[in-house]
């Protein structure tokens, strides 16, 4: 049975109680309406650690004045029951109150790496999300923390974060999980009407197309980009906001594909705001391309459109 906790105390006497049993916490950080991404992160977590913590927790502190924080999708129910049938020890549901009891005076700021990309294009956001994770770090205490590629340059700002502050906790970053048809998984998806859900794969369509590009030998960045607008282009519905090249773990911009990258783009379907990535590894003449996963059950994504 997954308990549900809403207080910081619950959640932070029952890790201290699992890891007095000689147990280990593995902790997956989320904003609930919970899917197979979601899922995947607390299998691994399930695989790896006696005792598993799911927080749901919808952090006002990493939504701009003008995003979806007031309508952004919720189901605590339908939650427990996911984290039930995956095996979750605790769901971690505080309140915006027993999270934020006063208007916090501390931000945790990590720099360089938020430049660019999203946080660019979402002024204050990672501020937001490494103040919450820190916060959810203390409460937790020492643990594995699992976190998805879906939101790379999440992962690369959390664990530096974790390791700039030599923070007791082993940061993970785990496969990108997709729909049948190649869509990231997000909770955000439940926002399109069909005919953006139709269009909305055209991102998928186009990483792979740039990933196809590297893979036979292209490594300029602003080649492999416009590939990807030109893809994009046939696709009316959908507006790049941006896509660029980085590397995959400091996140500064690149202009030739070398060692680990990330192609990052985010685009607008409609009104909704998706994000998506593939990572890609050159190391001499050896190419490794990693589009994620499809969900399971799922089956193989359609081939992709003739290189133009
Ligand atoms: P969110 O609830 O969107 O804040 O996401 C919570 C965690 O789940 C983050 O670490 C995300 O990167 C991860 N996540 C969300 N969508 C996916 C996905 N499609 N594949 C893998 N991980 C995901």
């Amino acid at each position: 049975m997954a308990a549900l906790v809403e207080t910081i105390p619950g959640l932070r006497d029952a890790c201290d109680r699992a890891r007095a049993a000689g147990g280990t916490v593995g902790l997956v950080p989320t904003m609930g309406f919970l899917h197979e991404g979601h899922r995947s992160l607390m299998r691994r977590a399930r695989a790896e650690n006696s005792f598993v913590v799911v927080t749901i927790f919808v952090n006002p502190l990493q939504f701009g004045p003008t995003e979806d924080l007031g309508r952004y999708p919720r189901d605590l129910d339908g939650d427990v029951a996911a984290c039930e049938a995956e095996d979750v020890d605790v769901v971690f549901a505080p309140s915006v109150a027993e999270m934020y009891p006063r208007p916090s005076a501390t931000t945790v700021r990590v720099a360089g790496l938020t430049d660019g990309l999203c946080g660019e294009h979402r002024p204050g956001h990672f501020d937001g999300v490494t103040t919450v994770v820190t916060k959810l770090f203390a409460i937790a205490g020492p643990c594995r923390a699992y976190f998805g590629r879906k939101d790379a340059q999440q992962v690369a700002v959390v664990a530096r974060m974790a390791a700039d502050l030599d923070l007791p906790i082993e940061v993970l970053a785990c496969p990108l999980v997709r729909e049948s048809d190649g869509l990231a998984l997000s909770s955000r998806n439940a926002y399109l009407a069909p005919a953006d859900r139709a269009a909305a794969p055209v991102l998928f369509h186009a990483l792979r197309a740039a990933s196809e590009s590297v893979v036979a030998g292209e490594r300029d960045a602003d080649v492999l980009t416009a590939r990807i607008r030109g893809v994009v282009a046939a696709e009316p519905r959908v507006e790049l906001e941006y896509v660029e090249v980085r590397d995959a773990e400091s996140i500064v911009p690149v202009v030739r594909v070398d060692g680990a990258v990330l192609i990052a783009l985010a685009a607008r379907v409609g009104g909704t705001r998706l994000i998506d990535n593939v990572g890609i590894s050159v190391v001499g003449s050896t190419v490794t391309v990693d589009l994620g996963t499809l969900s399971a059950g799922a089956k193989p994504a359609p081939p992709a459109p003739p290189a133009s």
